[in-house]
């Protein structure tokens, strides 16, 4: 089988344990999502830390917050306990295909597990088509850059509601 190498970063959210792998070029095209293997799976994050964000349900429609999870590095855009979230943030959720398809839709319209599962192809700022794991944030789609407020410091979250095109 024909593979091509990529390097695991942003799947791993972990930029020390950086690894190459072979998978199957465009093995996005090819395989719907429930048919990947976890290092296929995991290589489609784009890094963008947009699902760490946090976001409020009203009325049956998710609004988005500017407050992010504490344990987000709002730099790198990586979660910083990747390993052991679930046991340091109970509502931390697993990117799964019942995450993927809820209603209402609280994944960034931009996530690529969304974009797929939803017949759109990755866009051109996705790592695996770009080459270079920092496309998603010179291409201005991560939360590197943007004003965010830490959880810790926030009361009223409705106060933090954002409107960005990109969610
Ligand atoms: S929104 Fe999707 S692509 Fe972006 S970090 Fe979260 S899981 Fe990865
Ligand atoms: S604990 Fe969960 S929500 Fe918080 S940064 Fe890590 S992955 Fe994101």
């Amino acid at each position: 089988m024909e593979t091509k190498k990529y390097i695991v970063t942003v799947a791993s959210r972990d930029p020390v344990k950086e690894a190459q792998v072979s998978v199957e070029p465009k093995f996005w095209k090819k395989k719907k999502l429930e048919e990947m293997n976890s290092t296929e799976w995991e290589l489609l994050c784009d890094g963008c830390g947009k699902c760490c964000l946090n976001k409020l349900e009203i009325h049956g429609k998710i609004y988005y917050t500017n407050v992010r999870c504490r344990f987000l590095d709002s730099q790198s855009c990586l979660c910083r306990i990747y390993p052991h979230r679930f046991e340091k943030v109970p509502d931390c959720r697993n990117i799964d295909l019942k995450a993927i398809r809820e209603r209402p839709r609280w994944l960034p319209k931009t996530c690529a597990y969304w974009l797929l599962d939803n017949g759109y192809d990755l866009p051109s700022w996705h790592p695996l088509i770009s080459g270079d794991k920092e496309s998603v944030h010179k291409a201005l789609q991560s939360v590197r850059g943007r004003l965010i407020i830490s959880e810790s410091e926030v009361e009223h979250y409705e106060d933090y509601i954002v409107d960005w095109k990109d969610i």
